[in-house]
This record gives structure tokens, sequence and C-alpha cells, in this order.
């Protein structure tokens, strides 16, 4: 998500709007909404009308969209500070895992036109354009679904912050006023970024570009223009046409010194001082300057890293997201998502897991009677709640609540070793099913026979009765 601004400003709230991302997760639940008075709000309202940020809003546009009632959820989230922190490798598994890379390669398929076209234009390779759209929206499937104005009009006028959010709530209703985006289409995440670029209203006024040539701005549902802002975006922040983003390095034996990105050296100065690429081939010559990053420390994956993934550390603020959208755009240039890992192994014994097996986990929760809401990949409260008594009722020490590879072959086995039924497998209670309402998945497919379908993710029987777990999309 785009707060470049936001973050500059306001660097605390990086861990807020991290957790929207999900590179943050939390036990504490989050605090309760708070009461807002709507007389105050209005009258907020039309005090704000009046100043100097909302000049250049027509009354027309001002009133029409006005909320008529605060929204509290976005002042909860504005501060929730979550307890637990996810280490680098669970953020990383999560968000460049198999199927993104996957969904990612048909990406450059089906644009490849449009990404070729872009990159004569702005000079941004194909595969930076789709790491950042992949790791924003994911590829235009998750654009946020909170009303702008609402959020927007609410935080401009409540708790803290507020001076930069009337400047954000001005700049949503001129993107309305000038006819970018439809009103109905200005939805996105609590704070304001919106669209399958995820940027903040003024960032979208700087930096969105029409591409389709149809003479409106729609980072909402037009791939070309939201690919072409998100290459104007990186080059406008100093991307150097023709580099690659960095590579994991081999460090030599014996050397130190700290994880700097802003310590940038020639090329020459690493080939000196005895790097390798990870996989031991020489450096290439194909960076001008570059800095030694080291996410978990001395022990894990080392990069050295050069000025393009500065441009995607712009995007957001933060060195693991950058590294994401990096890591994601390798993958998906190789057009291989077989192997998602990095060559030098993370410094833990418990590795982060992907979206489809936290899905996999929450389908076992459900399944052993723990209520962990919806199965929808996102290890949030509930979910590692139920890990806690899950684990608890293992005798597992310490009961974590963390959901990684550890907890994963765990609850495959059932909790105890192997097990003869998969804990994927249909439960006793029949209160935890619910049939399935989804029309478009049939009662049956050719591959085995299905069992439930939930929020985009079914499950099959196979003929050996076996259970397998796959997206209602993916085409199986
Ligand atoms: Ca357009």
């Amino acid at each position: 998500m785009s707060y470049m601004t936001f973050n500059k400003t306001f660097a605390p709230l990086t861990i807020a709007i991290g957790c929207v991302l999900g590179s943050t997760t939390a036990m504490a639940a989050k605090p309760a909404d708070p009461y807002l008075s709507n007389s105050e709000f209005q009258q907020c309202l039309d005090r704000l009308k009046g100043t100097s940020d909302f000049r250049g809003v027509d009354s027309f546009t001002f009133n029409n969209y006005r909320p008529s009632q605060p929204d509290p959820s976005v002042i909860s989230s504005l501060n929730y500070q979550p307890e637990f922190q996810k280490d680098v490798w669970d953020y990383l598994a999560s968000l460049v895992d198999k199927e993104r890379v996957e969904d990612g390669i048909r990406a450059k398929r089906q644009w490849g036109d449009t990404l070729r076209q872009i990159e004569a234009r702005y000079g941004v390779k194909p595969e930076h354009v789709l790491g950042v759209w992949g790791v924003e929206s994911n590829f235009g499937q998750t654009l946020g679904k909170k009303p702008l104005f609402d959020s927007l009009a609410t935080l401009s006028c409540f708790d803290r912050r507020q001076s930069y959010f009337r400047g954000e709530f001005a700049n949503a209703l001129k993107i309305v006023q000038q006819g970018d985006i439809a009103p109905n289409d200005m939805n996105g995440s609590w704070a304001g970024a919106f669209g399958q670029t995820q940027f903040m209203p003024s960032t979208f006024l700087e930096l969105a570009v029409d591409f389709d040539g149809d003479g409106r701005r729609d980072l909402v549902n037009s791939v070309p223009d939201a690919l072409a802002s998100t290459a104007n975006f990186l080059s406008k922040r100093g991307y150097r046409s023709g580099e690659p983003w960095g590579y994991e390095v081999k460090k030599p034996s014996g050397f130190w010194a700290a994880s700097n990105r802003k310590d940038k050296k020639s090329m020459s100065y690493w080939r000196g001082k005895g790097f390798t690429l990870a996989n031991g081939s020489p450096l290439p010559y194909d960076l001008d300057q570059a800095a030694l990053i080291m996410p978990a420390g001395e022990q894990g994956p080392a990069f050295l890293v050069g000025k393009n993934f500065d441009t995607f550390y712009s995007y957001n603020a933060s060195e693991n997201y950058a590294l994401a959208i990096a890591h994601l755009s390798d993958l998906i240039a190789r057009g291989d998502s077989s192997k998602t890992d990095f060559i030098t192994a993370w410094p833990t014994d418990d590795p982060g897991i992907s979206r489809l097996q936290s899905r996999e986990i929450q389908q076992a929760l459900l399944n052993a009677g723990y209520d962990i809401g919806e199965v929808d990949g996102m290890i949030g409260d509930n979910t590692r709640a139920a890990i806690v008594k899950y684990q608890t009722s293992k005798g597992v020490y310490p009961a974590d609540g963390h959901a990684g590879q550890k907890f994963y072959n765990l609850i495959m086995q059932g909790g105890h070793g192997s097990s003869a039924q998969s804990p994927l497998y249909a439960p006793k209670r029949s209160s935890v099913w619910q049939p399935s309402t989804n029309p478009s998945v049939s009662s049956s497919d050719n591959m085995g026979k299905l069992i439930e379908s939930k929020q985009g993710y079914r499950r099959i029987v196979n003929a050996d009765g076996s259970i397998r777990l796959v997206r209602v999309d993916a085409g199986e």
C-alpha cells in the first residue's frame, strides 16, 4: 500500500498500516470501536468545507459525498498496536508464495503487450511493475472495501493525524470531481489507499496516468492505467532503466558490516571484498552501486540492493516490503513457481507458510471444532487463539499461537505423528460444515467429489479418500 507521504510524515503509523497489509499479526484483539458523536462529526465537516484544504472542491461535490455518519472502525484501526510482529521469513512466505508467483506469470502473459508499451515509455521492466501490482493488490484482486469518503472524513475529524487526513479527504473529493474515478469505486483500505496500485489520493493526483487513452485515470478498473501509473511512480522516484533491483549474495567468510540500505558502494568495492552471487557466480556488471542488507541479521540471506530497490521501498517505507516486491519480480521473470525460497536459509527452525498452508491450517482447526471464523488464509487474532488452544491440548510448549511449518506439520498429522485420517477430513459435527451456497461451484468436478466450498476455496475428496483443498478459480 502506498503510504509514502503518510509514513514519512508519521513514522509510528507504519506498524498499524503494516497490520492491514498482513505484515504483522497480534494475539490481542482489536480494541472496540469508539463512540463518535455524529453531531460533532457534522459540525466538523461544516467547518472543514471553508478551510484552505478544500479550496478547489466545489460545494456540490462536498455536499454530495459528505458522509451522514462517521465510521468508528477506522479510528480503532488507526490506534491498533499489534503485540506481535511477524518475522521476516513469515512475512515473505505469505506474500511471495507459489500461488502469487503463478498469478504473476499468468498476468505477465495476459498483459504482455501493455507491459512492453509501458516499458518503452517509462523504462521500467515488466516484472518490476508486476511485483508491485502483486504485492499491492494481488494483481487487482484485493482492492479494499471501505468507502473512502467515510474513512477519510472520519479520520479528518477525530483522533490523531487529522490535518494529514483532511488533505487526503480533499484530494479524494477532487479525484471524483475531475471524473477520473466513479464515486462508487472510491473504496479502499481504512487509511484511504485505493485501486489496483493502492495509491493514497495525494499520490494519485501526483502520479496516476491515463494509459488506455479514454481520458480518465482509472486505477480501479483499468489495468493499463494501473500498471502505467505504477511504472510512472517508480520512474519519478528514481528508477534506473536496465538495472536489476539487486541480488541475493554470498558474503565472504569473516566479513562484517551493518545492514544499511543507504550505504551504497560501487560493485567493484563488493567484488574486491570477495562477494559473489548466492550461488557462487561472480557479481554481474549491470548494477551501478549497491548496499548490503541482511533482513534477519548475520546468519540469514544477504542482498546487495541498488537504486531500484529504493524505488520499491518508497512505495511503503519498509525493507521487507521492498524485498517481497523484488523477490516476487525475480520469480515472475524466471517463470518458475516451484521454489520460492532464497538460496541461503533463514536462521530459523520454523520457516514460514504459504497462504494455501494458512488456509489448510484454518480448515483443519475448523474440522477439529475450533471457531476461527472464515477460512481466508489470514492468520489473525481468532486463528492465533485457536492455535494456542490446539497447542495446549497437544501439550506443545510454548503454546505461542505461531503459524509456521512446525504447527502446520503438527496439525496436518492430527496433532500426534502420522494419522490414518486426514485433519482435513469431513468433521463428525454437522454444525461445522455449511452447505455450499456458491452457485458457480457445482456439486462435483472431474477430479473428485466436492464436499465444501467457501470463500473461493473448496475441498475435494479424491478417489482414494484423501482430501485436497483447491481454489475455485484455480481451474482444477
Ligand atoms: Ca484511462
